[in-house]
């Protein structure tokens, strides 16, 4: 049996299952502050007799295995939860492997193996809610370099009829700045689960989301685009991110029916606590090798 934790800002997910993605009972906590939410993660996994743990945090944290504070959520703007050291904390309660990533990097693994990317060695998984992260997988491997990548923060160009300012605390209008729920919601003066008739809304998300995309398919070349999280929901997003992405592209490189190519996850909510019990997975392999 393996442990997975899904660490949101919102929420934590934490799940009992096996490395097929089956899942035996899972629970959700809400993301206060470490002391009090790991106390409900800790009581969760005492029940269960498990071999490894696997997290998928949000972030950014410390991937970095030869780094002194690798396993810590680092700069965080989430104040109560600034370099908390989340692997020390789970290894020392429960003496097993853990694995550590980032969430979307996770949600990646996850549709890699069982969802919508399956059978594919590359693959993007991107959520766009209440911040904008990606995962990516190349070559069958999560992409990891001198951190982990942090893609929601690139810069897009402004549409010329956008001058909202922007809400990302580090950058302004970066691409999560401009795009995220919180960006939504303070531009148009409402929640965007209460502007599904405004079609100028969905119009310029989908015209920043395309940016974003030529951008990491310029780079990355993935074989599968994955759009999750809250603001995605909206569907109609996805119509106006097939109309730019490829005024954008200008036939430089020739995309795949973009229908095929740009998804929402093959497996809805449940992408980053699979990859997070995939995680678990890995290390304990990882562990048992040595
Ligand atoms: P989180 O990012 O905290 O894990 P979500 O992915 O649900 O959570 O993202 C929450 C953000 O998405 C909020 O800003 C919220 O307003 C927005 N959101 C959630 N559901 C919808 C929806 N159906 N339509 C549009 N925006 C939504
Ligand atoms: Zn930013």
């Amino acid at each position: 049996m393996l442990g997975a934790i899904e660490a949101g800002g919102t929420k934590f997910v934490c799940a009992v299952g096996d490395e097929t993605g089956k899942i035996i009972d899972r629970i959700q906590i809400p993301t206060t502050v470490p002391e009090e939410t790991m106390t409900g993660v800790i009581q969760f996994f005492k029940k269960y007799p498990v071999k490894a743990i696997g997290i998928g945090s949000f972030g950014p944290i410390d991937v970095n295995t030869d780094s002194p504070t690798y396993g810590f959520i680092t700069s965080t703007p989430k104040l109560a939860w600034k370099d908390f050291p989340f692997v020390q904390t789970i290894k020392e309660t429960f003496s097993v492997p853990v694995g550590f990533n980032t969430d979307v990097n996770a949600a990646a693994l996850g549709e890699a193996t069982f969802g919508a990317a399956k059978g594919l060695d590359s693959c993007l998984y991107i959520t766009i809610g209440t911040g904008i992260g990606a995962g990516a997988r190349v070559q069958g491997k999560l992409l990891q370099g001198l951190s982990h990548p942090e893609m929601g923060h690139i810069l897009v160009r402004r549409h010329q009829n956008d001058s909202y300012q922007g809400k990302c605390p580090y950058h302004k209008d970066c691409f999560e700045g401009l795009a995220a729920g919180p960006g939504i919601e303070e531009r148009w003066g409402e929640k965007g689960i209460n502007l599904v008739e405004r079609e100028e809304v969905w119009e310029l998300e989908g015209y920043y989301i395309a940016q974003a995309l030529m951008q990491y398919i310029l780079i990355l070349s993935p074989k599968k685009i994955i759009l999750g999280g809250g603001v995605m929901n909206q569907k109609q997003v996805f119509t106006y991110v097939y109309k730019y992405l490829p005024e954008l592209v200008n036939q430089y490189v020739s995309l795949p029916e973009l229908s095929d190519y740009i998804v929402s996850p093959g497996l809805g909510d449940n992408a980053g606590i699979t990859g997070s019990l995939l995680l678990a997975y890995q290390e304990l392999k990882k562990e048992n090798q040595l």
